[in-house]
């Protein structure tokens, strides 16, 4: 969190809270890093947009990036009609109602299965779509996150090396037509676990991918993080298009938007119960940044400390009845009063694009913190969101 606090909580004076403010300058900052290493590699990326869907910035995000990467019909169709560029689809699975429309808003489709290949390959070759299937290198790089990791065992994500070969003995034709191969196994991790991943993906599909067009590393690379090995990687994107003659595609999604917004709330009340000192706040855990109780992780908070660190130490919560909606204890130099603002960073990365209305709670609103420091409110919402969703 390299910006200031105090010219933050002055931008932000007056927002009506809970609201998410998404810097546009970082963003930007983020592209360009990104644009070096496509620059360096000739290496095309994607803005992932399970994580941010913020397509007022996808104008910007299109002026650097190749295009954008989709889990399904609806962000596909959100790339399509925001950020107009290169469009690619990965799903578990494809609905037949929905290929009409799925082949003639992208240009690239991943398979998730032999089922999934044999069943639309025809279809999608007839329509001109390139097309490509996502392998399970079973090679886990990451112990911590394990809801995160699509190589943990009985995974239903990505083609294992035996189902391949099992799939090519019935049928020895499954591959032609098939331009890629995609991978999506790393969770905000550096270039090493990446190339330990290519190692593997080399010795075990590299006859296969001989043959191809292009290769996706996935998404999960931190790259834009201060402390990431950018030099490794666009060693690895050089590699693999020496090896393979092949274009490399990455589809990340927080390095797009990382660092890149806050999440501004206000205290309600503050109460006592033994020895702790609640915060309520307007802004809650299980609807507004539903992965600090599912990753779980400790977001970060402006001014604050570990509990017991400084002070003041206060645990936040917030308006629903669960009471496991604890965003987390966190102290402060001062003490904080009812009506103080809280200003939390690295909000503009799976967190709007997550929330719900559970227990009745608003979605926060969207604003932007312009480059010349003024912000500006995007998106309000109100109770005909919470309304119309149910029935
Ligand atoms: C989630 C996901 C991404 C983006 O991952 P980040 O961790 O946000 O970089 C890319 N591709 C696929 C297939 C994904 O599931």
């Amino acid at each position: 969190m390299s910006n200031n606090y105090q010219e933050l909580k002055r931008a932000f004076e007056g927002l009506k809270t809970p609201c998410y403010v998404i810097d546009e300058a970082k963003i930007e900052e983020n592209c360009k890093i990104l644009k070096s290493v496509m620059d360096e590699t000739k290496a095309k990326i994607l803005l992932a947009q399970k994580a941010f869907s913020g397509f007022y910035f996808y104008p910007l995000i299109g002026e650097y990036l190749t295009g954008a990467t989709a889990s399904g019909l609806f962000e596909a169709r959100l790339g399509a009609e925001e950020m107009k560029k290169e469009n690619h689809i990965f799903s578990p699975a494809y609905k037949d109602e929905d290929m009409e429309e799925i082949t003639r808003i992208c240009d690239h489709i991943i398979f998730n299965s032999v089922n999934q290949l044999k069943k639309y390959k025809s279809y999608c070759l007839d329509k001109g779509v390139s097309i490509g299937i996502r392998i399970n290198p079973e090679f886990s790089t990451q112990e911590d996150h394990e809801i995160y990791d699509p190589c943990a065992s009985g995974s239903r994500l990505g083609i294992t090396l035996s189902t391949l070969e099992n799939a090519l003995k019935e049928d020895a034709s499954l591959l032609s037509g098939v331009d890629g191969l995609h991978f999506h196994t790393l969770c905000e991790q550096g270039a090493e676990p990446l190339r330990n991943t290519l190692e593997v993906v080399y010795k075990n599909f590299g006859k296969y991918l001989k043959n191809m067009k292009w290769l996706n590393f996935g998404g999960g690379h931190h790259i834009t993080r201060d402390d990431y090995n950018r030099e490794l990687l666009i060693k690895c994107i050089n590699e693999a298009k020496s090896l393979f003659d092949v274009e490399v595609y990455l589809e990340p999604g927080e390095a797009v938007a990382l660092n890149a917004g806050y999440s501004v709330t206000t205290i309600l009340d503050k109460t006592t119960s033994g020895d702790t000192t609640n915060l309520i706040l307007d802004i809650s855990a299980a609807c507004h940044m539903p992965d600090v109780i599912e990753m779980p992780y400790r977001p970060p908070l402006f001014t604050s400390g570990e509990a017991g660190e400084k002070k003041y130490t206060y645990r936040l919560g917030s308006c629903t009845c669960l009471a496991g909606d604890i965003i987390g204890d966190f102290s402060f130099d001062e003490e904080k009063n009812i009506g103080d603002m809280l200003i939390f960073g690295d909000m503009a990365i799976y967190s709007f694009v997550k929330n719900n209305t559970f227990n009745g709670m608003p979605l926060p609103d969207l604003a932007v913190l312009k480059k010349d420091g003024n912000v500006e409110n995007i998106k309000s919402f109100g109770y005909q969101d919470f309304k119309k969703r149910l029935s």
